[in-house]
C-alpha cells in the first residue's frame, strides 16, 4: 500500500450552509424568498480552494447529523479535503447564516452558529500528531469569535504547529456584527504575534491598529509580527507588504455575480503560492486571480476554481 500524501494546510472553524435572499435590496426583517443552502463557513470555503488548486489538505470542525452537514462534508470530501477530523454531533444542527445582499454592496448576515454544531469543538480534534506535520496552518478571526472553546482550539492548533516548525496564516475575517473592536483586538492578538502571513481587508487593518490610514494601517501589522502582510482591496486587487518593499498588484476584470468568498479564495491562492515556491509578485497575481474568480458565481463556495481557470485569468485568455 502507497504512503498518504501529508496534510500540507490545515484550516479549522466554523462549518455552515447559507441561505440567501435571492433578489437584492430585499431586507431579511420582511417575508420574501431564499435560495440555498449553499456549503459555507470562510474557512471552510478557503480550504475547499486550497484541495481545488491541488494542495493536500484537512479541516476541523463539526457539523449536525443532519443533511446540511451531509451536503458541507460531502462537498468538501469530493473536491479532495481530508475530513477526517470533522465531527458529525447527533445533538446539534448544522450552523446556517442568512444572508441579504444590497445594491451598494453591502451584506447582511443573521448567524446561527455558535449555539448550533458549528460552535463546537472538542480537545480530541486537536491531535498532535494530525497538526505536528502540516505547514500551514490558517485561522481566522470568524473562528476565534465564536466562543471560548474555539479561541482556545485555535490557539492551541497554532501552539502545535509552531512547536513543529509550520507556520501560521492569518485573516482577521472580522464580524463587528458578532463582537466589539476591543475584543476583537484581544482575541487576534495571540495569532497576529505568531502569524507568517497575516490577509487583512482594508477595514480590518484600520480596525486592528486603530490607524485610520489603510497604507500605514497594513505597515503597522507588520510590526505586530508577520512577516508578509497581503491587503485585500476588492476590485481594486492587492497590496503586499513586506518590511522592505510594497508591491501594488492589480486585479483582474470579471463580472462581480457574488463578493461573499472572495477573501476567502484570494488566502487560498495566497497560500497554495507561497507553498509552490513562487515570487511575492507572482504569488499575489495568483492570488488576485483566484480571488477574483471567486466572484464569478452565486454561492460562497461555488466560485472556488480550479486550476485550469485560474491558468486561463492568469494568460488572459478568459474572456
Ligand atoms: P470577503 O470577506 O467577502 O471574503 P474580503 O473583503 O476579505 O472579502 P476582497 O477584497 O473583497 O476580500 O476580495 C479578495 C481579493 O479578491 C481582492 O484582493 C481581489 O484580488 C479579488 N477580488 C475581489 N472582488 C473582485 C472583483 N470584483 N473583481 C476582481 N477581483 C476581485
Ligand atoms: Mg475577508
Amino acid at each position: 500500500m502507497s504512503k498518504p500524501d501529508p496534510i500540507l494546510v490545515v484550516s479549522m472553524g466554523e462549518l455552515l450552509v447559507e441561505i440567501m435572499r435571492e433578489k437584492v435590496d430585499e431586507p431579511l426583517s420582511i417575508p420574501g424568498t431564499f435560495v440555498g443552502p449553499f456549503p459555507s463557513g470562510a474557512p471552510a470555503i478557503f480550504i475547499d480552494t486550497v484541495a481545488r488548486l491541488g494542495v493536500d489538505c484537512g479541516f476541523i470542525g463539526s457539523v449536525g447529523e443532519d443533511d446540511f452537514g451531509r451536503l458541507i462534508v460531502k462537498r468538501l470530501k469530493e473536491d479532495g479535503v481530508d475530513t477526517t477530523y470533522i465531527r458529525s454531533l447527533s445533538d446539534y444542527t448544522t450552523g446556517v447564516a442568512f444572508v441579504a445582499y444590497s445594491s451598494d454592496g453591502t451584506r447582511k448576515f443573521i448567524y446561527h452558529i455558535s449555539r448550533a454544531a458549528s460552535g463546537k469543538i472538542s480537545d480530541g480534534q486537536i491531535d498532535f500528531g494530525y497538526l505536528s506535520k502540516v505547514k500551514y496552518l490558517h485561522i481566522m478571526g470568524s473562528s476565534l469569535s465564536m466562543n471560548e472553546s474555539w479561541r482556545k482550539a485555535c490557539y492551541k492548533a497554532v501552539e502545535i504547529v509552531k512547536e513543529s516548525g509550520g507556520k501560521i496564516s492569518f485573516d482577521p475575517n472580522l464580524r463587528p456584527e458578532l463582537l466589539d473592536v476591543g475584543k476583537i483586538r484581544e482575541i487576534s492578538e495571540p495569532i497576529l504575534s505568531s502569524c507568517e502571513i497575516v490577509l487583512p481587508s482594508g477595514e480590518e487593518a484600520r480596525m486592528l491598529t486603530g490607524i485610520e490610514d489603510t497604507d500605514r494601517a497594513s505597515q503597522r501589522l507588520l510590526e505586530y509580527g508577520p512577516s508578509i502582510v497581503a491587503l485585500k482591496r476588492g476590485k481594486e486587487g492587492s497590496w503586499i507588504y513586506t518590511k522592505k518593499d510594497k508591491l501594488e498588484v492589480p486585479s483582474f476584470p470579471v463580472e462581480e455575480v457574488d463578493p461573499t468568498g472572495a477573501g476567502d479564495c484570494f488566502d487560498a491562492g495566497f497560500i497554495v503560492g507561497i507553498l509552490q515556491g513562487r515570487s511575492l509578485e507572482k504569488v499575489a497575481r495568483f492570488a488576485n486571480a483566484v480571488g477574483a474568480l471567486g466572484v464569478t458565481k452565486k454561492g460562497p463556495m461555488e466560485g472556488a476554481p480550479w486550476p485550469e481557470e485560474v491558468e486561463k485569468i492568469l494568460n488572459g485568455e478568459w474572456f
